[in-house]
């Protein structure tokens, strides 16, 4: 079969940089990633990005009552997304932050060819503006009395009571979140993208039917194309955290604007480390661009992306693929229920990853529909598809290969199991067809399906042929190898085609089976013959619903009931700041404080410092906390003023670029350090010293004489690489 070799960059939305990520936001990473190893199973070149969103008034709000910076905030949030990323095996080739250079670079380059389009208008507008905070308010800044029905305790935009949508200058009595004081009425100038300009409009119908997007989501297009494009408003007023207009002094570019610039400032990132060529992928034609989104972001990437793009002279993405939101147990995520659950909670219930990558896959169908986790359902489907029917091909056959054939694979067919071979070929490989398909349309749920008919199979196989009746007729050795040879080369097929959804199972399967890495093959091939296996061990064991209550029972807070519900598991500015709205609303103590990442559940003996004194020993749990990571030392130098610190700006790879005041000067010239690659605790509160914020340390030696001894890894160690 020839094919191909295809050269796709894939992007996921990206996170907010002030909440943890949870079940919700997993929907779209595990889709994506799925999709991606596919991609990488049939050889194909694939890049991976993704980033932090850090910018905004929710970011800097909250950075300001934390009492930090917001890069400090938002250096913590990246520690911790990647964390939780990695957790469930989802594999960026670069996982980046909005506030870098390539970023501000990229933005500034847009608006200016969008500008020299005549795209980009001045106007002055009318705001609600808190005298005290001296600022201007966000819609999701300011509640009031509904204008229509008199709810109190409303936002600026729509009534949670009446669902009227109105704008925050129609609320009676308003008054601003952030201080309570009456918010005035103030003009300012903003930055507006002319997106009801005609030939913008014009453009963007065409772009809607050109087959990018997917017919339901052209169809809520048309709605808006019907209501009429209004302008976008790109700017927002100084106290902004952001990237400042170019020649605006105190206007700053929304956060969403710069948003989805993200995604080719990681790329721009992934290609100075690879030596790729960036405009290959986001100029050429021969190349593809897909973007992975929830559908509360689509009129932001099916509207004012692909024309930013555009007209800035970039190719627009080949298409966009959106999915629906998370439910749980047929409603919405719930903190009260216990149903808003953080990735990081599953993890520390000993929940494996891949039951949920397995159900969400079994679940997502290519199209916008919402997918419903049924904690029933998850457990059925972990247990008896998992376990039941894929895992339990290997646990029944492998302790006979190795304890009754010496660990070896061989057949002696009768011409039953030749008969059984040749039927389950034939059924495989008009599977393998139907599977392709249905993972490049990302229609998992049919190739699970088709997966698991063929497991049934190879069950059915197994029962018919019963090796433990076998092993206990010592004239039936020879049949007894045959038909667990061909069961475990069944399993090894099964795993295959299962790959793209377990893949940490998928390795450990290689393992056993002696074999090096799957790649996508249609058709069945047995296990070679006299190759020798690995001892099985345990691949996967069964959930126990005890796990799931207490994960419930732990992500459960009382709220008031007065407060609105979560209302989408995508990053999306509304949304963001109505979480954030609600935090600062209640009188408790925010649960998002530097030792806590908002969880909820870790108990104070596994906070840093807290361990009774004298102990000394520290669990596993403990050590891993602590985020080590190769460094490279892109530059060092001297502070001014200081006796014994030097300035590094440290290469962290994935993590990106870290600035370290280290106490070495008395031990290294800078010069010598420059290039040269150590070890540094990554996830370090950053410090805000005299010289300026320090956001991680180094390690180094000493001991009673004198002398300092910076670490460095063996030959081979890469920038960001963990160290375990
Ligand atoms: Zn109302």
């Amino acid at each position: 079969m020839t094919k191909q070799r295809r050269q796709i960059l894939v992007t996921s939305a990206l996170p907010y940089a002030n909440g943890p990520i949870h079940i919700g936001h997993l929907v779209e990473y595990i889709q994506t990633d799925i999709w991606v190893r596919y991609q990488r199973m049939h050889g194909h070149e694939v890049h991976y990005v993704c980033a932090d969103d850090t910018h905004g008034t929710p970011i800097m709000l909250r950075a300001e009552k934390e009492g930090i910076t917001p890069e400090a905030l938002i250096q913590r949030m990246l520690v911790e997304h990647l964390r939780d990323f990695q957790g469930f095996h989802i594999e960026f080739d670069n996982y980046y932050s909005t506030n870098s250079p390539e970023n501000r670079v990229l933005a500034e380059y847009i608006y200016k060819e969008l500008q020299g389009k005549d795209l980009i208008e001045k106007r002055t507008i009318e705001q609600l503006y808190d005298p005290v905070k001296a600022m201007f308010l966000p819609d999701r800044y300011v509640k009031g009395e509904c204008p229509k029905c008199g709810a109190r305790d409303q936002y600026g935009d729509v009534c949670e009571s009446c669902s009227s949508t109105y704008t925050p200058a129609d609320l009676k009595n308003p008054y601003s979140v952030i201080s309570g004081a009456t918010p005035a009425k103030k003009q300012s100038e903003h930055y507006f993208f002319k997106l009801s300009d005609k030939q913008c409009v014009e453009f963007l119908q065409n772009w809607t039917r050109s087959g990018a997007l997917q017919t339901e989501a052209a169809n809520k297009l048309d709605e808006w194309f019907k209501a009429g494009l209004s302008d976008w408003d790109i700017s927002r007023d100084a106290p902004y955290f952001g990237f400042e207009i170019p020649d605006a002094p105190g206007k700053y570019f929304y956060v969403w604007l710069d948003a989805p610039i993200g995604y080719m400032a990681s790329f721009q990132h992934l290609c100075n480390r690879r030596g790729l060529d960036f405009d290959t992928f986001w100029k050429g034609t021969n190349t593809e661009l897909y973007h992975f989104i929830g559908k509360d972001i689509l009129y932001f990437h099916a509207l004012f992306w692909p024309a930013m793009l555009h007209y800035a002279g970039f190719s627009t993405p080949t298409s966009i693929y959106t999915h629906g939101f998370l439910t749980v147990n047929g409603e919405k995520m719930s903190k009260s229920r216990g149903t808003f659950i953080n990735a990081a909670s599953y993890l520390e219930h000993g929940l494996n990853p891949e039951y949920l990558r397995y159900y969400y896959a079994a679940k997502l169908n290519g199209t916008m529909e919402d997918v419903d986790l049924s904690f029933d359902d998850f457990i059925a489907r972990a247990n008896s598809d998992l376990v039941g029917k894929y895992i339990n091909i290997a646990s029944r056959c492998a302790g006979f290969i190795s304890k009754r054939c010496g660990g070896v694979i061989d057949y002696h067919p009768s011409a039953e199991d030749e008969a059984q071979k040749g039927f389950f070929n034939a059924r495989f490989n008009k599977a393998a067809e139907k599977i392709v398909e249905a993972y490049e349309n990302r229609d998992f749920t049919r190739a699970l399906r088709e997966i698991m008919a063929i497991a049934d199979l190879a069950n059915i196989y197994i029962n018919d042929r019963k090796p433990w009746d076998l092993a206990k007729q010592a004239e039936q050795e020879q049949v007894l190898q045959t038909v667990c040879s061909l069961a475990l080369s069944m399993f090894k097929g099964l795993t295959m085609l299962l790959t793209p959804v377990l893949p940490t199972t998928a390795r450990a399967v290689e393992a056993f089976l002696n074999i090096p890495a799957l790649t996508w093959d249609n058709e069945f091939t047995v296990i070679e013959p006299n190759h020798k296996i690995n001892e099985y061990k345990h691949l996967i064991t069964r959930v126990d619903p005890k796990q799931i209550s207490a994960l419930v029972e732990a992500s459960r807070e009382n709220l008031k009931p007065t407060a609105p519900p979560p209302q989408s598991q995508q990053r999306h500015a509304q949304h963001q700041q109505q979480s954030e709205v609600k935090n600062m609303n209640e009188k408790s103590p925010s649960p998002l404080t530097p030792l806590d990442s908002g969880s909820g559940l870790r108990s104070t003996s596994s906070i840093p410092g807290v361990v009774p004194a004298g102990e000394g020993i520290i669990s596993i749990d403990d050590f891993s906390k602590i985020d080590l990571r190769i460094a490279r030392i892109a530059n060092a130098e001297q502070v001014e003023g200081a006796d014994k610190l030097l300035r590094l700006t440290l290469d962290v790879g994935p993590l990106g670029m870290r600035q370290v005041f280290a106490g070495i000067k008395s031990a290294y010239d800078p010069e010598q350090l420059k290039g040269r690659l150590t070890v540094m605790v990554a996830n370090l509160a950053p410090r805000k010293m005299k010289f300026g914020l320090s956001e991680g340390m180094v390690l180094a030696a000493s001991g009673e004489q004198p002398g300092l001894y910076l670490l460095a890894p063996d030959a081979g160690a890469e920038p960001g690489m963990r160290i375990k």
